[in-house]
């Protein structure tokens, strides 16, 4: 373990203090100091980039040995996951409950990675079915890009950064990333275990930083083959831009919503519904900001919703009980006050909670809200849900389709034949029917349209995007 103090970075294989600035990381719920990431230099990005292609250009570690190793790794993890689920709480405020479960999580995402890795394949091309092909034949196969270059979001500080690494380890990637200031601990502990389990050091190396110093150099940086981001919007745009032709995996923000029909299954979505809304305090790309109820039901949903959001415990994380704790800051925790306070300035009533004590907002339910309000036109990233009537399906879908994003959405009907039209017209990466808009499974296909991304995450899917496909012709 290291000095408990000093979070370092990682550059070919050696723990080493960052030359930038010095950044506090602090208990999301106590205030309490956790340790300091030093930030990296320009030289040090530079050198951890330069690192990596150096390993990537020396190291062979096969398909199988690969596999090995990251199944390794994740055995790490789980012999871990009481301190790893400690810290997740700590750095990030997430309750208990969803630290504990994102532990287990990542390690299921380097499980998914190390098998996906051996049976990482090409395709026999058919070419002797083209005029004047007889005597040849013709395959693709994967070549790893050669360094992937990374950076997540606060928000899910372990699994999402095992969702850039695994996959880009198990398809024969070298390694370069930068987690958020707010929640570097995981992540830092992820790679301590990494080498631990025998993964040759150059291949995996972590820089610290802030966005604009350490971010963006290491986003466009020309020794970087690979990109993939998750964070907000504008910031993913800006990554894109710096990178030009060279392949790139956002994902991004969403105002994500759920839709409740009068014949879907009412006691279920007001389960789920209360779940996607609040849980990690609102803070995930997927969850319901929006929650489209048809008018027929309104009355006999709402009391059975409210039910849910009254019986969420709110309050100290580390207690095993807790369903929502404190945002990622007390400034963050303003801001959504801030917009709910404008929301109802506007004419919206709050139907639950609307209150804040330092970084904790009470899970908050507003109904008629102006449609010009920030709650409804921005995503929130807070536990913040807007209950919006509806009187026919196709209003409903277009309403979820009128945001500039598309990542995830959820429709309760028990008439198969509306979901599975309605799924072809919701214009998102993911719908689920009878499920709320957040529910994730790490082996599944993630990713978002319009200004919600591009490219695909879960383990088979990001190593197609982390491989070029190369086609081979052979003429006998
Ligand atoms: P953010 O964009 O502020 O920061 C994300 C990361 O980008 C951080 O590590 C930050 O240091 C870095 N960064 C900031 N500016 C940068 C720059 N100019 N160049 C390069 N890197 C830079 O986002 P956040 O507040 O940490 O996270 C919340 C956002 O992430 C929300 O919009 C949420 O929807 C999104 N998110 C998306 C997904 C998804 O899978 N689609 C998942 C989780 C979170």
């Amino acid at each position: 373990m290291q000095d408990q103090y000093d979070i370092r970075m990682l550059i070919d294989g050696r723990w080493i203090e960052g030359e930038g600035p010095v950044i506090p990381v602090t208990d999301k719920w106590t205030g309490e100091a956790l340790g300091r990431v030093r930030s990296a230099a320009a030289a040090q990005v530079d050198a951890a980039v330069a690192a990596a292609r150096a390993a990537f250009a020396a190291v062979r570690v096969e398909p199988y040995e690969r596999s090995r190793l990251l199944h390794r790794v994740a055995d790490l993890i789980l012999d871990d996951r009481e301190a790893l689920a400690a810290t997740i709480v700590a750095e990030s405020g997430v309750p208990w409950k969803d630290s504990d479960n994102e532990v287990s999580r990542a390690a299921e995402t380097f499980r998914v990675s190390a098998e996906e890795g051996r049976r990482l394949t090409g395709e026999i091309v058919p070419i002797q079915g083209a005029a004047g092909q007889s005597g040849r034949m013709a395959y693709t196969l994967r070549a790893p890009r050669g360094v992937v270059g990374g950076i997540s979001s606060f928000n899910s500080p372990l699994n999402m950064v095992a969702h850039k690494v695994a996959p880009a380890l198990a398809s024969g990637n070298a390694v370069v990333f930068k987690p958020p200031v707010a929640t570097p601990l995981a992540a830092t502990r992820l790679f301590e275990l990494m080498l631990e389990a025998g993964i040759p050091g150059g291949l995996i190396n972590l820089v610290h930083g802030g966005g604009a110093d350490v971010g963006a150099p290491l986003a466009a940086h020309p020794g970087v083959d690979f990109f993939t981001f998750t964070g907000s919007t504008p910031v993913g745009k800006a990554i894109q831009a710096g990178r030009g032709m060279r392949a790139t995996a956002l994902e991004l923000g969403s105002i994500a919503a759920t839709i409740v029909c009068a014949d879907g299954d009412l006691e279920r979505a007001a389960v789920r519904c209360a779940q996607s809304g609040f849980r990690r305090q609102g803070q995930a790309c997927t969850s319901t900001q929006r929650l489209f109820v048809e008018r027929s039901v309104l009355e006999r949903f709402l009391p059975m919703f409210l039910a849910q959001v009254a019986a969420l415990k709110v309050g100290d994380p580390r207690d095993h009980s807790t369903d929502v704790g404190p945002m990622i800051s007390e400034a963050e925790a303003a801001r959504a006050e801030a917009w709910v306070r404008e929301a109802e300035a506007k004419g919206a009533r709050v139907l639950a909670g609307g209150e804040r004590r330092g970084a904790v907002l009470a899970p908050t339910v507003l109904a008629e809200v102006d449609p010009g309000s920030k709650v409804l036109c921005e995503e929130i990233f807070a536990p913040v849900l807007t209950i919006l009537p509806f009187d026919t399906l196709d209003e409903a879908i277009e309403r979820v389709n009128a945001t500039p994003f598309g990542l995830a959405a959820g429709l309760f009907t028990r008439d198969l034949s509306r979901a599975l039209k309605a799924a072809e017209r919701l214009h998102v990466g993911v719908v689920h029917l009878n499920e709320a808009s957040s529910t994730r499974v790490d082996l599944m296909p993630f990713g978002g349209v319009k200004d919600s991304g591009v490219g695909v995450e879960g383990p088979r899917y990001a190593m197609r995007e982390m491989t070029e496909e190369r086609l081979v012709t052979i003429t006998l």
